[in-house]
């Protein structure tokens, strides 16, 4: 992205803001006009008490007064008017970035929203890799509005203008001044060119810095489990050299060069003081002793904005990485779902029979999850997919609730092809438990009303008997209203189940619901997820050979394939792959003893 580009990407952000913008550039123009004001009323004043000096009669104290008066009146009621007009100029600068910065979140945010979820398990998609790069997008993006309104235009008018005096006043002294500015220009690119090198591993170095606190910090136990604090200690602080050699240098080279500038700066003011001072003595038409400070503080006002442009060519060159970035995450197009092509919206009764035909499906990583399958999952029956871990299990729940879209194949519900159902309608008619189900920070009602925003409390409290998590909320001291991230796994597994109860859907499906329970948990859950399934179409993934057997159909799946179906007996006495699973299991469970133990 050039900066052509990035300033069109930005523009329909900046746009809705285009009365503040013309109020801020208007200002900006009266206040570069006001920054010449000192070199005016100083070559003046100047003149003035020279003229008074060379009076023949000798001057009168009076006239000096009041030129005093003048100049005084003049640069207070200036810096009066300059105040008002800056702090116009900032504080609307800061409301267009301020603005342009909460859009371009509202913006992020509305478009991730609606991404499939292909699109964040894609390379490079990682949540910490997304925040980075929104984090950064909307950091340097609106920083480069401000850049643009605040400081940059402000300050090249004042140049331009001081130019246009000093040309006016004389082309020689105007020449030499402009003749400095391509100095300039070549200094700041050069120092930009070997900073950036530097600015990008400083900033490399700085973020492993970050990521290894963090991780040191969630890998505390294992660090003191295993005594090896000195070793993390010592990553560190090689980490930690290495950080700061690269910031004294990147300091070395930017203070090299600031040297430098300010002696071109000094140079060019001296030329001039030299230049003025000799078209004075020699009389040039125009050319009064007044004039030499005229051209001193005009000079200053050139080269003001010029010192500064390494910091904007800076951080403008931030921006277009991070621009890319950003408006890369705004415009992935081909991942929002297309709309209007719905048979099935939402309010519609289901039945509940999915038919699976020939389906294949990658995963954006490359990882071929699902090899030509096939399967019918029976409605207000209980299905249980069985198979190694890995062998494609939670991908076709994934697949079955539209998180993912095959490559090929067709996948129905009630016969209409998934992609033609309405998403929010289908997943509407879904409950989903997982292994690991996420818990809001909130307090657990919240996080069990999520199943159905619109519940009563009775409801959720209802729902969480049903899910046996009642009696554990009410022993807390908080109660429904403690804060559902103390909860221990397992209790955050019956919160996500209650959840469940709450949406009450025709569909549900059960990711190793009980896989982080106690015995205790497990068999509670267990009788009340039997209550739930009656009438329902459920399927279960679970290593729980008690789980499966109760289940009416079961698949066996190996490498993303249909190995075995039929009956969890049927298939059993067919042996292969799950008589394997199966026997594994009792023995790891040791049966035979707990026969024993029992009878
Ligand atoms: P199971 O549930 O049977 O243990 P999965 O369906 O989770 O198996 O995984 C099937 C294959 O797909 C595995 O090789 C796994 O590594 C891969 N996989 C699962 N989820 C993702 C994902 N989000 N991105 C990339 N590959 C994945």
């Amino acid at each position: 992205m050039g900066i052509g580009g990035l300033l069109k990407s930005l523009l329909p952000y900046v746009l809705p803001y285009q009365w503040l913008l013309v109020a801020t550039l208007a200002l900006t123009f009266v206040g570069s006009l006001m920054a010449q004001v000192n070199a005016v009323v100083l070559d003046r004043a100047v003149d003035a008490i020279n003229d008074l000096l060379h009076l023949e009669e000798g001057f009168q104290w009076s006239d000096a007064a009041r030129i005093l008066l003048i100049v005084s009146l003049v640069l207070l009621g200036k810096e009066v008017l300059a105040a008002v007009i800056t702090f116009g100029q900032r504080y609307f600068g800061e409301k267009i970035r301020i603005n342009v910065s909460r859009d371009l979140s509202l913006r992020v945010v509305d478009r991730i929203l609606t991404f499939r979820m292909a699109y964040f398990s894609a390379d490079g998609n990682e949540p910490g890799k997304l925040q980075t790069r929104i984090d950064r997008g909307i950091m340097s993006l609106s920083n480069t509005v401000k850049n643009f309104f605040i400081d940059i235009l402000p300050l090249f008018t004042s140049a331009v203008l001081a130019l246009v005096l000093m040309f006016a006043a004389n082309v020689y002294v105007g020449l030499v001044a402009l003749a400095i500015i391509p100095v300039y220009f070549w200094i700041t690119t050069v120092q930009g060119h070997r900073m950036r090198g530097w600015r990008h591993r400083v900033f490399g170095t700085h973020q492993q810095l970050n990521h290894g606190i963090m991780n040191i910090i969630e890998s505390m136990g294992v660090i003191k489990s295993f005594n090896r604090e000195r070793v993390e200690a010592a990553k560190q602080a090689a980490l930690q050299e290495q950080s700061t050699d690269q910031q004294m240098q990147t300091r070395r080279i930017s203070f090299i060069f600031e040297g430098l500038k300010t002696f071109v700066e000094q140079i060019g003011t001296v030329l001039i003081i030299i230049l003025t001072a000799y078209l004075v003595l020699i009389d040039y038409p125009g050319m009064t002793i007044g004039k030499i400070m005229y051209h001193v503080l005009l000079f200053s006002n050139v080269s003001a904005p010029i010192r500064q442009l390494h910091r904007i060519y800076d951080d403008l060159n931030d921006a277009l990485v991070y621009a890319e970035g950003f408006f890369g995450i705004i415009n992935a197009e081909q991942e929002v779902e297309k709309s209007g092509e719905w048979k099935v919206t939402q309010g519609q009764r289901i039945e509940g029979r999915f038919e699976l035909r020939n389906v294949d499906f990658t995963y954006p990583s490359g990882t071929h999850a699902i090899r030509d399958l096939s399967m019918t999952i029976l409605p207000g029956r209980t299905t249980a997919l069985v198979g190694l871990s890995g062998a494609g299990k939670s991908t076709i729940v994934n697949l079955l609730d539209k998180f993912y879209a095959p490559d090929s194949g067709t996948i129905t519900l009630d016969g209409v092809p998934l992609s033609q159902w309405n998403t929010e309608a289908l997943r509407d008619n879904i409950g989903l438990v997982l292994q690991k189900n996420h818990i809001f920070s909130g307090t657990i009602e919240e996080n069990i009303r999520y199943g159905r925003p619109d519940a009563s409390f009775d409801e959720v409290v209802e729902a969480a008997r049903k899910a046996y998590i009642y009696d554990q909320v009410m022993a807390l001291p908080e109660g429904f209203a403690s804060n559902a991230l103390q909860l221990s796994g397992g209790q955050q597994q019956r919160i996500a189940i209650a959840r469940m109860f709450l949406k009450n859907p025709p569909i549900i499906f059960l990711d190793e619901p009980t896989a982080s329970l106690d015995a205790i948990a497990t068999e509670q859950i267990k009788n009340s997820i039997d209550a739930i399934k009656q009438g329902r179409t459920v399927i279960v993934i679970s290593h729980n050979i008690g789980q499966i057997i109760d289940s009416d159909m079961l698949y066996v799946l190996d490498t993303g394939h249909v190995v075995q179906s039929g009956t969890p007996s049927e298939v059993y006495r067919q042996g292969g792959l799950y008589k394997d699973i199966f026997d594994a299991s009792a023995r790891s469970m040791n049966v035979d003893k707990i026969a024993d133990t029992l009878a």
